[in-house]
């Protein structure tokens, strides 16, 4: 008997050449198959009088045919099959193209439907190679149409489907428990594949996709929270808190929101419970401190900890920060970036490898193999959805089940979180240290660009730093980073050329980059012409305006970050979007910028504007693609959060029988993503 596992060549009608074929679209098993859903449907049932067909829309005409086309070759290569066919009151013509066999089934005085395209004016309605099924058969309903491939076609993939399903009645295995199926009304699931494949009635079809989208959503949440399940009963390092001493020791006195973050941390980290969590916060809430607490207690409670940003620009930034909360005591800070010399790396991995080194910040760079820990107690990596799932693991798996932060300052929608980080606990940084002044927004076409560098002008003579920020994305080409060179190097020697101007790009070597950046935080750089590799975390509170030149050409959680390198000291700071877009979309996404300098607002905005395919760029979140549902399924993706909860808290391993089809699914899942280790 077929069942999911079956490889599709068990299927009749798959030799070794359509198994390859399917292969290259992600279809091995039977299970892969089913799973490959329908893009959308045709509605074969619908028939419309010829007179009431829409040129230029998709209809499907019940109509008999007057004679059996006549081919005419039109040139090498391309032979017209023409016919007219007729409902009985208007007369319609079609056109085949080149297919011969299509045309000659089609039989004088039959009736057929047609679906496809229809053209013509007024007086003639046209159909070009139409879809044609006979009316007489029995299958004049609706069908799914598949994303196709150059070898496989969407009818094969339905006959292919229908010979699955028919082949065995109970074709899926039923991974939902028993009880969560029940408490939502749950349809079994081979009849919603079946129903989802094959709709049979509107309602039927409903219930059948909700049930598909809970499965793989809650086989997702089930999976994360699983992989902590797992870690949980490895843990093994329980933190004294020496948070008291540390507070004494800092320059400023913490938030109330940092001083819970911290408390909500150290109660899991000194409880001996495995901490996995979540720091969420704005721009300049100070997320930085939270985690120089959380490591040093975990130091001072004999482990090492590692902390990794995602460019070498915040990794040093970090290093001095951190560096400067440990002034006057014995803990070792070092920083390991790509732009070490061998010597220097070589020493610094010795001394981590041997545990002298207490604290280790840096880049990708702690991802190499040969960088090991005498005893990782916790990881922390900072602006976590620059990195893929992937490598903040292969951080962890330098410790042993060592305990994890993970922090983004670009506010998540809530959605998204849950979708990513369903396994995290959460902690939110939502009060801004005292005495920050909102960032006054303005947007303006290019028009007012001189009075916008004039007003940049003005803060540059008060003593004040700037920023004009290029759309020009790190991966851009050549032409492009000339033309930012040159922008830039007009602004240098023209506009401002009586201002020290400073170029930063991402194509720079990153000891230039540096350079400019160092200089800029001294003060001996006054306007910084930069790309978005400013974007994260860059710390300089004397700088107050920012200009961003074709600011529809940015995300708006991005320009949120831009945003967020100034309004960080006592000045009150400006920032001018120059942008001349004139649709809507993109004039809606920057009003919004000027109204709210809320991150979560942005952020939901955001992936409401733009779809969830652009919120994250082309980083990749590593997480299992998803089938069926969509990100904008909140309301399905919480129940999934909150029944896949309610299941695991009862059995943490998924090890009860009742459950055995359930890890299974789960296991399969993630094992194609390395996430469980
Ligand atoms: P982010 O959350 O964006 O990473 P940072 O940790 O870089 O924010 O903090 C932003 C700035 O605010 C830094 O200059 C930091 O020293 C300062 N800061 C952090 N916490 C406080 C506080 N409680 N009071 C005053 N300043 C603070
Ligand atoms: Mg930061």
């Amino acid at each position: 008997m077929i069942n999911e596992d079956s490889n599709v060549q068990y299927l009749k009608g798959v030799g070794e050449k359509r198994a390859a074929a399917l292969k290259k679209i992600g279809i091995q098993t039977v299970g892969d198959l089913v799973r490959y859903y329908p893009r959308t449907y045709r509605d074969w049932s619908k028939t419309v009088p010829i007179a009431q067909t829409v040129p230029g829309e998709d209809c499907c005409v019940r109509a008999v045919v007057d004679h059996t086309p006549v081919g005419a070759q039109i040139r090498k290569g391309l032979t017209l099959f023409k016919t007219k066919v007729t409902d009985g009151r208007d007369v319609m013509n079609i056109t085949i193209f080149n297919n011969k066999y299509a045309a000659k089934a089609l039989n004088a005085g039959e009736e057929y439907l047609f679906y496809g395209k229809v053209g013509g004016n007024l007086f003639s309605r046209e159909m070009s190679s139409p879809e044609i099924l006979k009316a007489d058969q029995a299958n004049a309903s609706i069908h799914p149409i598949y994303p196709q491939s150059q070898d496989v076609s969407s009818k094969y993939l339905e006959k292919l489907i229908r010979t699955a399903l028919d082949a065995s009645p109970s074709l899926c295995r039923e991974i939902l428990p028993v009880d969560v199926r029940e408490s939502l009304c749950l349809m079994p699931v081979n009849d919603a594949m079946r129903e989802y494949h094959f709709p049979t009635d509107p309602d039927l079809f409903a219930e059948a996709k909700r049930r598909l989208v809970f499965e793989e959503l809650f086989l997702l949440q089930a999976g994360l929270l699983l992989r902590r399940g797992m870690a949980k009963a490895a843990s093994r390092f329980v933190i004294e808190d020496h948070t008291e001493a540390f507070y004494k020791r800092l320059p400023f006195v913490p938030t109330n929101a940092q001083l819970r973050a911290v408390r909500e941390c150290m109660r899991q980290m000194t409880g001996g419970e495995l901490m996995n969590r979540l720091l969420q916060g704005d721009v300049g809430s100070g997320k930085t401190m939270v985690a120089a607490a959380l490591m040093d207690s975990v130091v001072q409670s004999g482990f090492q900890a590692a902390f990794m940003a995602p460019t070498e620009i915040l990794a040093s930034q970090h290093f001095q920060t951190i560096s400067a909360f440990f002034n006057h005591t014995a803990v070792t800070v070092a920083l390991l970036t790509g732009s070490h010399t061998a010597k220097q790396k070589r020493e610094i991995k010795a001394s981590v490898a041997s545990g002298e080194t207490q604290i280790l910040i840096g880049t990708h760079a702690l991802l190499q193999s040969d960088v090991s820990f005498a005893r990782l107690g916790l990881v922390i990596t900072d602006e976590q959805h620059r990195f893929g799932v992937r490598q903040r693991n292969t951080l962890i798996e330098k410790g042993d089940a060592p305990h994890t932060l993970v922090m983004s300052a670009t506010p998540i929608p809530r959605t998204l979180a849950l979708m990513i980080y369903g396994d995290l606990d959460v902690s939110v940084l939502d009060e801004l240290p005292p005495g920050r002044q909102p960032v006054e927004t303005y947007c303006v076409t290019s028009e007012k660009r001189e009075r916008a560098y004039n007003y940049v002008k003005k803060h540059l003579d008060e003593g004040r730093q700037g920023y004009i920020v290029c759309p020009l994305v790190e991966d851009s080409d050549a032409v492009e980073l000339a033309a930012a060179q040159t922008f830039a190097e007009d602004l240098a020697n023209d506009t401002f050329r009586e201002y020290a101007v400073g170029l930063l790009h991402g194509k720079m070597k990153a000891k230039d980059k540096e350079r400019v950046m160092s200089a800029f935080a001294a003060g001996e750089i006054q306007l910084l012409v930069s790309t978005t590799v400013i974007e994260v975390g860059v710390d300089v509170p004397n700088a107050v305006i920012m200009v961003i030149e074709n600011a529809e050409r940015f995300g708006l959680s991005q320009l949120h970050q831009l945003r967020g390198r100034i309004g960080r000291g006592a000045h009150r700071s400006t920032c001018i979007l120059i942008s001349d877009a004139t649709n809507e979309t993109a004039q809606s996404r920057l009003h919004i910028m000027t109204q709210t300098s809320d991150g979560f607002r942005i952020a939901d905005e955001d992936l409401r504007l733009r779809g969830p395919g652009n919120f994250f760029g082309d980083r990749q979140h590593g997480l299992p693609d998803l089938k069926i549902a969509m990100l904008t399924d909140t309301f399905t993706l919480k129940e999934a959060n909150s029944f896949a909860r309610r299941v695991l808290s009862g059995d943490p391993g998924l090890s009860r029988p009742e459950h055995a089809a359930l890890r299974g699914a789960v296991e399969r899942l993630f094992s194609q993503y390395q996430i469980l280790n």
